[in-house]
């Protein structure tokens, strides 16, 4: 069996083949930095990382690219109500998205272009827009994209011409007057007073302004996948399922009106929404809304990325405190066998072989089938069953056992930090947490891991004292500090 992918563009799960062999360009939408990245935004992240490492684990080299959207309406009315330019003000929110996306552990992007840096191949789509005919100038000043001279408009959202026209002219804007049919988006929006005042216009030979958002994104990917690959199309492109339409739609428009190819993508992926209605938020938890909640509550990576794997992407989870009580319940058992394992002398025959022929087969079938994430959760846990009464009987884990088991708790990444310090700690980034003492081993783990990673960066700045100081700390905790050459490792004192 082959990797199987449900297309958003088709509406059908596909096998999933690449414009050169062995290679994937993956565009991924990122967030809006003018605020803390709601976990929302982070369940559609992780099933990116998800498919990212999947992708990585059958043997595929992936360029994998996410922008940050750092001018847009929210953006310039944040910097004009701080009366910051516009780079300065979204600097914290990008350094707390980098921050919380370690935290859950996701791989970093081979790039994380900045909407501002590239202004330049934006204003360049413009312009080839504007000379085939398919743009125009409003009475306004701003740029538009006339959709009744594309053809293909819909295809992904697979919205009428009916339904376009409501959906865009349910409010009448201002800029309704200054375009030639309502259902038109803006390419570059004319600069007005208070985007100058915040550092966010540009010249442009069509006039002064910023970019559009939808514009932002076509000319990013089209800049880093063509120079990598030399391609004027995405393997794959993924986001939201709230993008579909019409922040696709109007993506796949500019780009393929600009590159002449019938698609933008090959393939188009969207995670579904995390809701948070079921909810009845408990003390211990409080009101979690952002990944830094999380992360402020202790509450562990692995948990997070357990109670996501055990609902299928393309459906609706809802976040409860039940359900990642559960997760981190399933999180510790899984975590108990990987530490007893370990430990134990491997073996080179036993019963440990077939069971790494079931979970490789069982754990590779499933993540296969469109990542399905819950059925590749239940052949871990049967491994850890199974595994567990293996060592019982006193059997040793072969080395294929092990590596079966490796991959696949590397790609879901449900293991706790617990035993795997070494690595955490230099996944992690800084942090600004105040010294407290945490309640349980859980959070035990998140709290002294963090801490770590703060003496990591002390000493990378040669602050010694700072550095000997958290070893104390973390000390005085039960937690014994190791500096080796692959980095630091942390013991936790019986
Ligand atoms: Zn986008």
């Amino acid at each position: 069996m082959t990797l199987r992918l449900y297309n958003t563009m088709t509406r059908q799960v596909e096998p999933f083949t690449t414009l050169d062999p062995g290679r994937v360009s993956l565009y991924t939408c990122g967030p809006t930095v003018y605020n803390y990245a709601h976990i929302g935004n982070f369940r559609t992240f992780l099933f990116e990382d998800v498919l990212r490492r999947w992708l990585e684990a059958s043997g595929y080299e992936v360029f994998h690219v996410m922008n940050l959207t750092d001018v847009d309406d929210k953006t310039i009315k944040g910097a004009l109500a701080t009366g910051a330019q516009l780079r300065d003000h979204v600097q914290p929110f990008i350094d707390a998205f980098h921050e919380d996306r370690r935290y859950l552990r996701l791989l970093d992007a081979h790039a994380y272009p900045r909407a501002t840096d590239f202004i330049a191949p934006m204003i360049a789509l413009v312009e080839d827009l504007l000379g085939k005919g398919i743009a125009y100038r409003g009475d306004d000043g701003s740029v538009y994209f006339a959709i009744g001279r594309f053809p293909a408009y819909g295809r992904l959202s697979r919205l009428d011409t009916r339904e376009l026209k409501a959906g865009a002219g349910g409010r009448v804007s201002t800029d309704e007057y200054a375009k030639e049919d309502a259902r038109d988006f803006v390419l570059w929006k004319a600069a007005r007073e208070d985007d100058e005042r915040v550092g966010a216009a540009w010249d442009a030979p069509f006039g002064r302004g910023r970019p559009g958002w939808h514009l932002e994104c076509s000319a990013m990917a089209l800049d880093l996948v063509g120079t990598r690959y030399g391609r004027d199309v995405l393997d794959i492109h993924a986001g939201g399922v709230d993008l579909i339409f019409p922040h696709h739609e109007d993506e796949i428009a500019q780009s393929c009106a600009h590159t002449g190819e019938p698609d933008f993508a090959r393939v188009w992926m969207h995670g579904e929404f995390l809701t948070m209605a079921g909810t009845k938020m408990s003390k211990r938890f409080g009101n979690i809304l952002t990944a830094r909640d999380l992360r402020e509550e202790h509450v562990e990576a692995s948990a997070v990325r357990m109670l996501f794997a055990t609902t299928h992407y393309r459906q609706k989870l809802d976040f409860t405190d039940e359900a990642l009580a559960s997760a981190r319940e399933g999180t510790r058992r899984l975590g108990e066998f990987d530490a007893r394992m370990s430990q134990a002398t491997e073996a080179t025959t036993g019963a440990f072989d077939p069971l790494a022929l079931v979970l490789d087969d069982e754990f590779t079938a499933a993540m296969d089938d469109d990542l399905n994430t819950s059925q590749a959760l239940a052949a871990l846990f049967e491994a850890a069953r199974a595994g567990n009464r293996a060592l019982d009987a006193g059997d040793g884990p072969t080395a294929a056992f092990r590596s079966a088991w490796t991959r696949a708790t590397t790609v879901l990444q449900v293991l706790p930090n617990s035993g795997r310090f070494a690595v955490a700690v230099e996944a992690a980034g800084e942090s600004t947490w105040t010294e407290q003492s945490p309640d349980d081993p859980t959070a035990q783990f998140a709290w002294a891991n963090w801490w770590a990673a703060q003496r990591l960066a002390a000493r990378q700045a040669r602050d010694f004292a700072e550095s000997d100081r958290i070893r104390s700390l973390l000390d005085r905790h039960g937690w014994e500090v190791r500096d080796n050459r692959d980095g630091t490792a942390m013991v936790q004192r019986k």
